[in-house]
C-alpha cells in the first residue's frame, strides 16, 4: 500500500475519543460567559453611559466619541477577567469566511512606557486594506483603503485571548464590501415596511424583527485521511473516488447513534457555543455516512448570521483538536448526499406576534394571511434573484441531484392553507362584497389555527416550504454565508410589503372598507403568483416539465443564474429599498463570477496534477507488472494454452492503456481550455468559458480514474478510498 495511505489508516487505530468536561452542570453558570452583552455592559459601564447606549441602539443612531471611550474602557476591563490580550475587528468579507487582524492592547505613553489601552476610537473604527479582499472592481475606481465600523447591535465576544468586535466592512467611499452591511440594511428595510403595514391592523406594533434559524450540515473525516487527500484539503471536495460498495443505501445513518469520537467533538462544540451565547439546541446524524447537523434556537437575522459564522470557525478549530477535519463543501463526495444550510425565516413584532403564525382570532388571522400571501408573491417575483443568492461552484453539485431542491423555485404550503387561499379566490367577487360575504370569509379565515395544528405533512423536496410558523429556504449551500439569501428575502419582502400597503391605502382612500380592500388585494396577489405553489415531489422529472408549462424559470448554469444580481427588476428593488447601489450590485456579480472562476481553476489544476503525478504512474506500474506476468506465461506455455490463460490479463492491459491515454489526452485538452479562458479580459466571459469548457473535463477525467481505481491493485493505490473516508474510524 502507498506509504501515505498506509500511515493514514494506521493512525486511525490509535484514536480515542477526547474527554470533554462541562464547566459546570448548570448551563446558566457559563452560558454567554464570553459575550459582552447588555447585562455585562450594565455591570461595567457608568449608568448614564449604559442608558445612552441603549437609546442609541433603539433609535439606530451613532454613538458619541465620549460614549465610545466609556464602552471601550468597560469592555477592556471585562475582557481582562478572561485573560484577553488582543482585540480585533471581526468582519465578513465576500470570501467564504470571516476576517480578523489582531492588535494587542499595548500602547506607549510619552515616556515610551508600555501601557495597556483600548480607546473608543479603535473600538468604533479601523482601516484595513480593502484591496486584499474581493471587492468587485470597487477598488479600481476608488481608493484601496477600507473601513471597518462597529455593529453596535451585535455584542463583542472573546475567542481564546482575543476580544472580537463585530463590524461592517465598507470602502473608502462607503460601498459595502461585506455581507453584514447589506444585511443590516435589508433587515431595517423589512422592519420599516412591515411595521407600516402592521399598523393598519394594530397600532401597538412599532417594530418588526426578521428572524433566522439556520441548520448547519457538515461532514467529518479523520485528519490523517484528509491530509492524505490533496484534493480534499485544496478544494474541499474529492475530485475522484469510486463509490464505496456500501454507502447510504441502508439509510442506517440518519438519526442513528452518534459515534463516540464525534459525540465528544459535538459536546465540545456545544459547550464553546454556549459560552459564546450561541443557543445550539439540536445535533444529529444526517443521511450520508459521517454527515451531521447542528442547529440553534432562532434569533434575529443579523445576530443569527454572526453566530453561524462563528460556529463554522469554531468547528474548524475544535475539529483539529479531535483529529477531525470538518467539511463544509456542498458535495465533498460524489454519489452520496451533500450538505445544505436551511434558512428558517420568520417575521415577528415587538408585541410578540409571529407574523407567519395563524392568530388566535379572525383579526390575527387576517394579519397572518396578509404576510403569507405577500411572502408568496415575493418568492414568485424574485425566483431568479433567490436562485442567484444560493448558486455557487459547490452548490451546483447538490441542486437537483435528488437530495436538494432543483434550480426551480417553488413554495410548499400544505393542503389546508392552499385550500384557504383557494377559498379566498372563489369567494371574493368583482362586485362590492355584502356584509354576509365578508362574515363568511372571516369565519373561514378564523378556522385556520385548528386546521394547521393537525397538519403534519411536510414536504422535504420543496425549496421554499411553509413549516407551520416560518418559511424554510432549503436551497442554500452549507458553506455559504446565510446573509446572501437573507438580504434577498428580507429586502424583496420589504419592497413587496411597501407596494402592497400602497395599493391597500389607495383602495381605502377610495372609500372601500379595509377588510374588503384587503380581501380584494389578497385575491389579486394569489391569482398573480399561484403558479409558484407546488405540493408534489420537487425532485421528479414530471415537475420539471410541469414547471416549464407554468412558466417558472429553471436556470442551471451558475454564470447565467448569477447575472440576475444585476437585472433591471433586482436593481429597482434593491435601490429603492436603499440596500444596494447599482455599483454595489455590479461589484457583487463580479466577485461571485471571479470566485466561481477561481474555484473551477483550482479544481482543474489539482485534478490535472493528481491525475498525471499520482494516478497515471501507478496505473502504468501495475500495467508493467501484468506485462511481466504475460511474458512469463508465454515462456512456459505453448501458444494454444497461452491464448486461453492470458486473455483476461491482455484485456486488462488494453483497458489500462486506454484509460491512461484518455486521461492524458483529457488533461491536455483541459489545460488548453484553461489557457484560452485565462486570456479573456472580461470576467463574465472568463467565468462562462470556465463553466462551459473547463468544468466538463473534471467529470470526464474522473470517470477514467474511478475505473482505474477498481482495476489497479488495492495495495498500490495511492489515495484513501471512499470506503475509508466514509467509514474508517
Ligand atoms: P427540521 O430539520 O425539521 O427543519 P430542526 O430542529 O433541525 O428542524 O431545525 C429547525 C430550525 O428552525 C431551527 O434552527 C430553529 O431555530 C428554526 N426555527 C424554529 N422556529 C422558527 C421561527 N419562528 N423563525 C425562524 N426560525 C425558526
Ligand atoms: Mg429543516
Amino acid at each position: 500500500m502507498s506509504k501515505l495511505r498506509f500511515f493514514a489508516l494506521k493512525e486511525l487505530n490509535n484514536r480515542v475519543p477526547l474527554k470533554v468536561d462541562r464547566p459546570s452542570n448548570k448551563l446558566s453558570d457559563y452560558y454567554a460567559s464570553h459575550v459582552f452583552h447588555q447585562k455585562k455592559m450594565q455591570e461595567y459601564l457608568p449608568r448614564e453611559a449604559f442608558d445612552e447606549y441603549t437609546k442609541a441602539l433603539d433609535k439606530g443612531t451613532p454613538i458619541s466619541r465620549e460614549l465610545a471611550d466609556l464602552i471601550a474602557n468597560g469592555m477592556k476591563s471585562w475582557a481582562k477577567t478572561l485573560e484577553v490580550t488582543h482585540y480585533t475587528h471581526w468582519f465578513q468579507p465576500l470570501t467564504d469566511g470571516t476576517a480578523e487582524k489582531h492588535d494587542g492592547f499595548i500602547e506607549l505613553n510619552e515616556d515610551f512606557d508600555a501601557i495597556e489601552q483600548f480607546s473608543g476610537k479603535v473600538l468604533v473604527q479601523q482601516e484595513p486594506d480593502a484591496s486584499s479582499f474581493p471587492n468587485g472592481g470597487i477598488r479600481n475606481t476608488f481608493e484601496a483603503r477600507g473601513y471597518t465600523a462597529w455593529d453596535t447591535s451585535s455584542p463583542a465576544f472573546v475567542v481564546d485571548s482575543t476580544l472580537c468586535i463585530p463590524t461592517i466592512f465598507i470602502s473608502y467611499t462607503g460601498e459595502a464590501l461585506d455581507y453584514k452591511t447589506p444585511l443590516l440594511k435589508a433587515v431595517a428595510a423589512v422592519d420599516k415596511a412591515a411595521t407600516k403595514l402592521c399598523k393598519l391592523f394594530d397600532r401597538n406594533i412599532s417594530k418588526v424583527y426578521a428572524n433566522l434559524g439556520w441548520e448547519q450540515e457538515f461532514f467529518l473525516v479523520d485528519i490523517a485521511l484528509y491530509n492524505a487527500r490533496p484534493d480534499l484539503y485544496l478544494t474541499g471536495r474529492t475530485l475522484m473516488g469510486h463509490s464505496s460498495a456500501k454507502d447510504q443505501q441502508l439509510d442506517d445513518h440518519y438519526f442513528g447513534s452518534i459515534p463516540p469520537r464525534v459525540t465528544s467533538f459535538l459536546k465540545e462544540i456545544e459547550i464553546e457555543c454556549h459560552k459564546l451565547g450561541i443557543p445550539i439546541k439540536t445535533r444529529h446524524n444526517e443521511v450520508a455516512p459521517n454527515q451531521f447537523e447542528v442547529a440553534p434556537i432562532f434569533e434575529n437575522a443579523n445576530l443569527a448570521n454572526d453566530h453561524n459564522q462563528q460556529v463554522m470557525d469554531l468547528m474548524k478549530r475544535v475539529a483539529q483538536k479531535h483529529s477531525f477535519a470538518v467539511l463544509f463543501h456542498e458535495k465533498p463526495y460524489k454519489g452520496i448526499n451533500g450538505s445544505g444550510k436551511h434558512n428558517n425565516w420568520s417575521l415577528s413584532t415587538d408585541t410578540g406576534i409571529n407574523l407567519f403564525a395563524p392568530g388566535k382570532n379572525p383579526k390575527g388571522n387576517l394579519l397572518f394571511l396578509t404576510f403569507l400571501v405577500n411572502a408568496i408573491k415575493m418568492v414568485y417575483k424574485n425566483q431568479d434573484l433567490l436562485r442567484a443568492s444560493i448558486v455557487s461552484a459547490g452548490n451546483t453539485h447538490r441542486l437537483g441531484a435528488n437530495e436538494a431542491p432543483p434550480a426551480i423555485l417553488s413554495i410548499f404550503l400544505g393542503r389546508e392553507l392552499t385550500e384557504t387561499l383557494d377559498s379566498i379566490v372563489e369567494q371574493v367577487g368583482d362586485n362590492k362584497m355584502t356584509p354576509e360575504e365578508k362574515t363568511t370569509l372571516k369565519l373561514g379565515v378564523g378556522r385556520i389555527p385548528e386546521i394547521l395544528l393537525d397538519s403534519t405533512d411536510r414536504n422535504r423536496t420543496s425549496p421554499f416550504a411553509f413549516t407551520g410558523n416560518r418559511f424554510e429556504f432549503r436551497a442554500a449551500g452549507s458553506s455559504t454565508n446565510c446573509a446572501a439569501s437573507m438580504i434577498v428575502i428580507n429586502g424583496a419582502m420589504a419592497y413587496q410589503l411597501n407596494q402592497f400597503r400602497e395599493e391597500l391605502e389607495n383602495l381605502i382612500a377610495k372609500g372601500i372598507s379595509r377588510d374588503e380592500a384587503l380581501f380584494k388585494l389578497l385575491k389579486k396577489e394569489i391569482l398573480e403568483s399561484q403558479t409558484i405553489l407546488f405540493e408534489g415531489d420537487g425532485y421528479s422529472e414530471a415537475w420539471k416539465e410541469e414547471a416549464q408549462r407554468r412558466g417558472l424559470s429553471n436556470i442551471n448554469p451558475v454564470t447565467e443564474a448569477l447575472t440576475y444580481y444585476v437585472s433591471e427588476s433586482t436593481k429597482k428593488m434593491f435601490t429603492s429599498e436603499r440596500i444596494f447601489t447599482e455599483s454595489e450590485l455590479n461589484s457583487r456579480l463580479e466577485v461571485e463570477l471571479e470566485k466561481y472562476t477561481k474555484k473551477i481553476q483550482i479544481e482543474s489544476r489539482v485534478l490535472g496534477d493528481l491525475a498525471i503525478n499520482h494516478i497515471v504512474p501507478i496505473a502504468v506500474s501495475y500495467q508493467n507488472r501484468l506485462l511481466r506476468n504475460l511474458v512469463g506465461l508465454k515462456t512456459i506455455f505453448d501458444d494454444e494454452e497461452f491464448k486461453v490463460l492470458s486473455a483476461d490479463r491482455l484485456e486488462l492491459v488494453r483497458e489500462i492503456s486506454y484509460r491512461v491515454t484518455s486521461i492524458k489526452k483529457l488533461v491536455k485538452e483541459m489545460i488548453e481550455c484553461r489557457k484560452v479562458a485565462n486570456k479573456m479580459d472580461c470576467y463574465t466571459e472568463k467565468a462562462e468559458a470556465y463553466e462551459r469548457t473547463v468544468y466538463p473535463h473534471l467529470d470526464e477525467i474522473r470517470y477514467h480514474i474511478d475505473h482505474l481505481e477498481m482495476e489497479v491493485d488495492d495495495e498500490i493505490w495511492p489515495l484513501p478510498k471512499y470506503r475509508e473516508l466514509l467509514f474508517a474510524r
